[in-house]
Formats: structure tokens, sequence, C-alpha cells
């Protein structure tokens, strides 16, 4: 079985984290040396997580009760959950389904006197314009964040200028993975100052939690491996278990427990040294290859399909979604053919706030509602390739076919014609 995922980083780095676990560090210097290497404006400040840089970014800020964030209505739960702990309202933007952008009706339909910032993310490794909503903020003086936890495309992007605010996750799922820290831009230095001193506040994360991680997340890649992987769902069927489940609560970053006070930490010196080292060697080639293997599979498409957000451009396809009248049979097709595709538990679609029903963002729940990620990765073989396109492509087009008889709603997703491989 073909796992949905793999870990973006190899032994090596496994084998050093371990080495760094147990010696000590400097943190200090190691982070100085993470920030000057991101951005030689000297805007850059390393944090344990992108939740943990949002949320000093909003005690910074100390925005009165009763504001609200405009936020992209698809993220992740914990990001307006951040964002109601600070009394704040957050505010859902529907986005277009070719790249996951914001709307920029929406936006206007949800401005209000009492908004103070827009919270934007790109998803799934492409990365949305965001000049126009640049210019909104402007116009409207509102702070503009761009959460690019997804988008991290190596060297070639360190934020955009537009943005006031950049936050970059090494969080364990996400793309060269420090099994956690960020990075975070602040372009008004006095507001980066005291994001900082707030850090400085709370405790260091813990070598003991460092290592635990490490351990956890070398178990986990071991598992992830195609015999073992498969060694593991033939076990959980047969007790009985949905591994879906389980391996969704194993990456989930912080557990629903004393949230805040997980992600109010510092990072440690060995995560510090293990994400300098992964920013100095760099896999710009295995970012290039799995961008070019998620462009092949979309390639394959005879006739059209719905890639959400796969208009981006750059785009570094961090997962590869396809949208489908009926996930749970996709799921189970390819689950028989043996790749392990899943609908993901952790992204969700914002609901609208008491009293604005006319905010609910209706797009971004119909994409979320047919969304299945395919396993995309290098190690997967060119034949295995080809017979997951195979697949995926003949069930889509059984379930268009049933679902538009009754109800039609695949045909109300946008479709795009197959892309040029490289284009
Ligand atoms: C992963 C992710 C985050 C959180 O990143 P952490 O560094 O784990 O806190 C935030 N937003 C989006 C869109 C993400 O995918």
């Amino acid at each position: 079985m073909w796992a949905r995922k793999r870990l973006d980083l190899d032994w090596g780095d496994l084998r050093s984290a371990a080495v760094h676990g147990f010696s000590p560090g400097r943190r200090r210097a190691l982070a100085q040396a993470i920030e000057s290497r991101w951005s030689a404006a000297g805007d850059a400040l390393a944090c344990l997580s992108v939740r943990s840089a949002f949320d000093f970014l909003l005690g910074a800020l100390g925005w009165q009760p009763g504001g609200q964030v405009l936020v992209s209505a698809v993220t992740i739960r914990d990001m307006p959950r951040i964002v109601e702990a600070h009394g704040l309202v957050p505010v859902p933007v529907d986005l277009d389904a070719e790249h996951l952008a914001p709307r920029l009706e929406s936006l206007e339909r949800g401005l209000t006197a009492q908004t103070r910032a827009i919270l934007v993310a790109h998803l799934f490794g492409g990365r949305i314009d965001l000049s126009p909503v640049a210019q909104f903020a402007r116009r409207h003086n509102l702070l503009l964040i761009e959460d690019a936890a997804q988008a991290f495309a190596g060297d070639a992007y360190a934020g955009d200028n537009a943005a006031d605010i950049s936050l970059f996750s090494f969080g364990p799922i996400k793309t060269a993975t420090a099994l956690g820290g960020a990075v975070v831009r602040v372009r008004d230095p006095e507001l980066l100052e005291a994001m900082r001193q707030r850090q400085l506040g709370y405790p260091v994360q813990s070598r003991g939690d460092f290592l635990r991680r490490t351990a956890k997340y070398a178990a986990l890649k071991a598992l992830s491996a195609r015999p073992c992987f498969s060694v593991l769902v033939a076990g959980c069927r047969a007790a009985g278990r949905d591994y879906d489940r389980l391996v969704n609560g194993c990456v989930r970053g912080f557990g629903a427990e004393h949230f805040f006070r997980r992600i109010r930490r510092q990072p440690s010196a060995p995560l510090l040294a293990l994400l300098a080292r992964r920013l100095a060697t760099l896999d710009r080639d295995r970012l290039r290859i799995r961008a070019q293997l998620a462009e092949q599979i979309m390639g394959r498409w005879s006739g059209t399909a719905h890639f959400p957000g796969s208009a981006c451009r750059p785009h570094t396809h961090w997962l590869l979604p396809l949208w489908t009248a009926d996930p749970p049979r996709l799921i189970a097709t390819l689950a028989k053919a043996g790749f392990d595709a899943t609908q993901g538990q952790s992204l969700t679609a914002i609901p609208a706030p008491a009293g604005r029903p006319e905010m609910e963002a209706l797009t971004a729940r119909q994409v979320l509602a047919g969304v299945v990620f395919l396993p995309c990765y290098p190690e997967l073989s060119s034949i295995a390739i080809a017979r997951l396109a195979e697949l995926a492509q003949r069930e889509c087009q059984a379930a268009d076919v049933a679902s538009a008889a009754c109800q039609g709603v695949a045909s109300a997703m946008p479709r795009r014609a197959p892309l040029v491989v490289g284009g």
C-alpha cells in the first residue's frame, strides 16, 4: 500500500536530530543564523510553530475585543481558534475553486468598521496572487497576514512583500520539515520586536519533548514505507480499527489539551539546529520532482477533472487534491488497488459568525466536501502513477455521472483541461 504522504525528511536528518537532542546548542546563535538566512532585512523571527507565531502576533497587536479578522475560508481549525482566543471574530471569506484565492466580492461583503486584518492561506503548495487582496487591505487600512505554511518553495520564496506578515511552517507533515518550527516575517520592526519579547517570556521547548517527537516521527517514517504500511493497514482492518483516523490523529501537532500552553513556547536548540540544517541542505530536486509528478498525474487526464487550486502559479504541489462527487467511493477503490488516499481531517471551512449568514463560504465548503488527497511523492513508481491516474479518472467520471443525474453538484464545480507537463 502506498501511504498518503511521506515525511519530507531523510534518515540523515533524523540522525542529526537525535544527535542535536543530546548535545548542548546555543539557541540564540542558531535562531539568528536562521533569521538572517531567511531575510537580509532583519525582519524574520524563528518560532516553535506558525500557530505560536500567530498567537504572539495577535497578542502583540492587542486589538480591542470584538475586532474582526477576515480569514480565507479554508484553513486548519487552530487558526480561527487562536483568533477567537484573542477576543476577535474570524469572518470567513469564500474562495474561487481554481486558485483557492479569496473572492473580492466576499471580502467586500465581510468588511465592517470592526475589521482589523485579513488572513490569507496559500493552499496545497500553490501560491495565490496577493496583489488584489493587498490593494483591498491598503484601501481599508487592514493588516495583511499571509499564511504560507503549505507553500514553502525553497529559497524561491521568502514571503510576499505585499503582505505585512508572512508565516512559514516546518511542522511534521510540511515540506522540508524540521518536526516543528516556523519562520515568520514581520515588516513592521516595532511589531516584530513586540512579538520577539512575547516569545522570550514563554518557556523553552524541552529537549525531552524534541527527542520524543524525533522518535515518534522516525517510527512513522519507517511505518510509511510501502511494505510496513501495508501490514499496518491490514492489521488495523483485522482489529476493526479505522486506520485513517489513527494516522490523522498521529500527525496532529498539538493535542487538544492545554493547547495554548503548548504553543506558547520558544523553540529548543535541537529544533533550531534541525531547521537550520534543513534550510542549508535544501533538496531542490525533490521539490521539483514532486511538482512534476503532480503535473504528470493531472496531465494523464483525458477530458476534464477538477483539482482545486491547481491553477496557482507557481505551484509546488505539497498535496494533490482531486475533487469528486463521491469521495468514499474513490477512496475505497484506490485502497483496493493499494493506494492510501484520504479526505484529511485537519482542514476546515470556517463557519459564518452568528447573524451573518451571507458570509457562509459555499464554494469552500463544496471543495472540502469532495476533495480527496492522492498519494504523490517522488518514491511512487511510474507504474503506480499510471495506475493511480487511470483508476482515479474512472472513478471520478462514474461518480460525476451518478451525481449529476440526481443533483448536479459536480457540474457546479469548475473544471479544467489537462495541464501541459512542466507548464
Ligand atoms: C500546517 C498549517 C498551519 C500550522 O503550522 P504549525 O507550524 O504546525 O503551527 C497553519 N496554517 C496552515 C494553512 C497549515 O497548513
